[in-house]
């Protein structure tokens, strides 16, 4: 069982999970932030400090949220637009730095307008974050 970084946390990203974790496995892409799977000791410190309450536990997680945990892995172990390869288990985010990058799901999620509490857009004709999510393949 993970931690996992939802749909909450795009374009939030003010980083107090980062600061909380004992084992830095927190890592910054570039509208969002992921946990490595691997890393994670499960302590949920970071779930506590969230200010939207993007960060669910595994078995916590809804439709949505799975589509997130899919999306972790690919961050990591799938290479990243523009990246010969993936990240891997580099061991520690601060000695990666921000990564700068995102999964394909979080590049094409568009701007939360709006509630940023809960990345809900205004404008009617855009998808909510679950259906984005939904469009997430899965892993192999
Ligand atoms: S604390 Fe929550 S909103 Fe802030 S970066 Fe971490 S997951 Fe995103
Ligand atoms: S649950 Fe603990 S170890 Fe896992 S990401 Fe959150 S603070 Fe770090």
């Amino acid at each position: 069982m993970v931690y996992v970084i939802t749909a909450a946390c795009l374009d939030v990203t003010d980083r107090s999970c980062v600061d909380e974790c004992p084992v830095d496995c927190v890592y910054e892409g570039r509208r969002k932030l992921y946990i490595h799977p691997e890393e994670c000791i499960d302590c949920g410190a970071c779930a506590r400090v969230c200010p939207v309450d993007a960060i669910v536990w595994e078995r916590d997680l809804d439709g949505d949220g799975h589509a997130h945990l899919g999306d972790a892995h690919a961050f990591f172990y799938r290479p990243l637009s523009g990246r010969p390869k993936p990240i891997g288990a580099p061991g520690g985010a601060g000695m990666l730095g921000p990564v700068g990058v995102d999964t394909d799901l979080v590049t094409a999620a568009r701007p939360a307008v709006g509630d940023p509490a809960t990345n809900r857009s205004t404008d009617p004709a855009a998808p909510a974050p679950e259906a984005q999510a939904q469009a997430v393949p899965p892993l192999a």
